[in-house]
């Protein structure tokens, strides 16, 4: 959920969906009912991992997040919720619409921020109950940490040669998705809410993209 500037005459919701059309909302431990009931499924929902650059509409700038989020996903090439019904600006799900989304008013941000605070869920909450699956996303995290690939983006601007660890780190990535899809069978979208968004995607962030040549070897592209 994003937040928009306050208006100065508005005081109750206008049902114009605008807010849904900016982001989705980040789940708290209050949201977990939704998952428990099934209204919400782990498909609908991703991981925005630490130290991935977010977009701030707040201050209208990248910054980088400092805590692990799990948020409802967003249409694909776009800001929109998933849950959000564009013929009518409806909510799919809104008599059990998450806690962020009862809680905003965007001509009063203060009830939303109090809310922002509280606890969120997280990978390690979700995951209690398979302490296998959440062996393998704690490892993922260790190998793959956005704070690893700050500092060998760093060198590596710095002029120092160290694109094998990063396309070690990318290997990586990419190996444990398929492993887990293949031989643990879980299903490809819940891949992003265990992982996290996919390195080669998000490497973006850097100032980079990723080919794959020819025999599965990577070239790092400026971009
Ligand atoms: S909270 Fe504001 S932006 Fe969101 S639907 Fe209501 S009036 Fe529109
Ligand atoms: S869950 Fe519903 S209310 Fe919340 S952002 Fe999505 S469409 Fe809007």
């Amino acid at each position: 959920m994003e937040i928009i500037t306050p208006g100065t005459e508005q005081t109750e919701c206008k049902r114009c969906g605008d807010c849904c059309t900016k982001g989705s909302p980040t789940l708290h431990v209050t949201d977990n009912v939704l998952l428990i009931e099934g209204t919400l499924n782990y498909k609908d929902i991703y991981t925005i991992r630490s130290g991935e650059l977010v977009y701030n509409n707040v201050d209208d700038e990248f910054i980088t997040i400092d805590e692990e989020l799990v948020k409802v996903k967003e249409k694909s090439d776009s800001r929109e919720c998933i849950f959000f019904i564009n013929d009518d600006n409806s909510c799919r799900i809104y008599e059990k619409r998450p806690t962020q989304c009862q809680a905003f008013e965007c001509w009063n941000t203060e009830k939303f921020l109090s809310v922002f605070a509280e606890e969120k869920i997280t990978r390690e909450t979700l995951l209690q109950s398979n302490p296998a699956l959440l062996d393998i996303v704690e490892t993922h995290e260790m190998k793959c940490s956005y704070s690893v690939l700050n500092n060998l983006f760093e060198e590596i601007r710095s002029g120092k040669d160290v694109v094998n660890e990063v396309f070690d780190i990318l290997s990586y990535d990419m190996t444990i998705r398929q492993m887990l899809s293949d031989k643990m069978g879980v299903p490809n979208d819940y891949m992003n809410l265990l992982l996290g968004r996919p390195l080669n995607e998000t490497i973006i962030m850097y100032g980079y993209k990723v080919e794959t040549e020819e025999g599965g070897f990577f070239t790092l592209v400026n971009i």
